[in-house]
């Protein structure tokens, strides 16, 4: 979320001072363990503190965006039920880990798992990691049986329906840690689509057909409000922005970014640079007021605006806001909520669009890119402002960062809306040098090698009705966006190094029916 100096748009001195704080400020993640009555005060003090030292192993990973906090144990239906209320309606909790220490019959889960409205995780875990061989005995046994009270929690899981996910691992190995931490990140993107509000400046590029959608649909299943302003609305800000704010974004480019000299104060085109900041700054300004933390534009209605917005849109999403062209306010929630599911991670998140092909055999590859707004977070290098014609708008010179996304291994997802349900579609991709510069192309870009090959992964995503546009993400791995799927109910197909043409077009068709029968007839 984002807190502001208050700006108003009555007032004619919009002095741009803005900060984004974490998402995950004040935020948490509640664990709770499984037992019963029938273990008597001893043993449930060993359960208590035994589960104690698994949420401190939990906490101590570097990869956890927020705070797992301890709940006393659970040992009855109705403070089961209870718990789960209060965890459904508290605004910090992103989700709720689960464990079954001892035996916890199921039954007295029913009621709590049917009120439930936060994500659930189900870990399966033990106090120890060895059997301790020489000691070992019944007493033990009781004490540690979480193997069988896993099962009996999963069945009732299972038999609810519950969309959960399911982790099993010690809380002390690595792999346990960043599974964990995965479904974290998930429950932070989708409570991040829970409260967000998409502004649109204008609708979809006329007759383009992927970037539309059910607005309606997607505010039921991921919770996020999309909404249209005229982009004249917009102007109203851009004319009223400081002078002296300029004056002082233009110092933050120079110090940030490499600025073309055309452009630094003094240039021959040092308006340009200052029409971009102006943008930028009402940007912010307007999306703030409105409490937005994503939006879309379109180069076919941009009224009084005298350039595209490119700066600008690169440096909002740079400090987390979402992001689409032409309208495609689908891409611009993915945006958001990769941000937000890899706040903290190395690598960042943007926009991208497949532009055209490397077919040379042997060096098939993809060339990204968008017509300016590609985000700076997929670059370690320090980008270049410029400025070039773009025929595309109609309107000035537009201002713009060029640079290359950083070598890596990246997933880029799409969503389309298949009419009856959204579809995820999701390829991993190992993001390259580019084997040659490119002297002439004047936007940001990323070159990558799809898995599991340049062929396979095409004609899959072709199969799947893919979109063009996509959120590329290097921060988070495929399995934040599977978890993400299944909390908003969302189908997704993952093209990885294990596709193949045949299975992946068989599993396309299975969905279908799978998704409507799984909607009601
Ligand atoms: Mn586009």
């Amino acid at each position: 979320s984002t807190t502001a100096t208050k700006t108003s748009t009555d007032s004619t001195d919009i002095k741009g001072d803005f900060t984004v704080t974490s998402f995950y400020e004040g935020r948490e993640v509640w664990f709770v363990t499984g037992s019963q009555d029938l273990y008597g005060e001893e043993t449930l003090a060993q359960v208590a503190e035994q589960s104690r030292e698994v949420v401190r192993l939990l906490n101590e990973s570097d990869l956890l965006p927020a705070p797992i906090v301890w709940k006393p144990v659970l040992k009855d239906s109705d403070s089961i039920k209870r718990a789960m209320l209060e965890a459904s309606a508290d605004d910090r909790v992103l989700g709720v880990i689960s464990w079954m220490h001892t035996f916890s019959p199921a039954k007295m889960w029913i009621r709590g798992l049917e009120v439930l409205r936060k994500p659930l995780l189900h870990l399966a875990t033990q106090a120890n990691v060895e059997i301790p061989w020489d000691s070992i005995d019944m007493d033990f046994m009781n004490l540690n049986q979480a193997a069988h009270g896993d099962r009996e929690y999963a069945y009732i899981l299972t038999r609810l329906g519950l969309a959960r996910a399911t982790v099993v691992g010690h809380a002390s190995q690595e792999n346990t840690r960043r599974r964990v931490a995965n479904w974290v990140r998930a429950a932070g993107g989708f409570a991040a689509t829970n409260e967000l509000c998409v502004v649109r400046f204008g609708d979809n590029m006329r007759n383009v057909a992927v970037t539309e959608g059910d607005k309606t649909e997607a505010e039921r299943r991921l919770g996020v409000s999309v909404n249209t302003w005229s982009v004249n609305d917009l102007v109203a800000v851009v004319d009223a922005v400081d002078e002296g704010a300029i004056d002082a974004l233009v110092a933050e480019y120079c110090e940030r970014y490499d600025v073309a000299p055309e452009l630094a104060p003094g240039g021959d085109r040092a308006e340009s640079l200052r029409y971009a900041a102006r943008e930028e700054i009402a940007l912010r300004t307007f999306l703030e007021e409105r409490g937005a933390m994503a939006f879309t534009t379109n180069f076919e209605d941009l009224g009084g605006l005298r350039q595209l917005p490119g700066l600008a849109v690169q440096r909002l999403t740079e400090a987390g806001y979402g992001f689409s062209a032409e309208g495609d306010w689908k891409t611009a929630v993915l945006v958001r909520a990769a941000k937000v599911m890899g706040e903290g991670l190395p690598g960042g998140a943007s926009l991208m669009e497949d532009y055209t092909y490397n077919l040379v055999e042997g060096a098939e590859m993809i060339l990204g890119a968008h017509m300016l707004e590609v985000c700076p977070s997929l670059t370690n290098a320090r980008p270049r402002i410029e400025i070039h014609p773009l025929g595309i708008g109609d309107r000035e010179d537009p201002v713009r960062m060029v640079f290359d996304a950083a070598p890596g291994r990246g997933v880029v997802v799409a969503m389309s809306d298949m009419r009856d349900r959204f579809r995820l579609t999701a390829n991993i991709v190992n993001v390259i040098e580019p084997p040659q510069p490119m002297p002439k192309l004047p936007v940001a870009r990323a070159m990558w090698i799809p898995e599991p090959d340049f062929y396979t992964s095409v004609e899959a995503w072709l199969t799947a009705g893919g979109a063009h546009h996509t959120c590329m993400s290097t921060q988070i791995e495929p399995e934040v966006w599977e978890n993400f799927a299944a909390l908003a109910h969302m189908e997704l197909v993952v093209i990885d190094e294990s596709t193949t043409r045949r299975d992946f077009a068989s599993g396309v068709r299975w969905n279908q029916a799978y998704h409507r029968l799984a909607e009601g007839l």
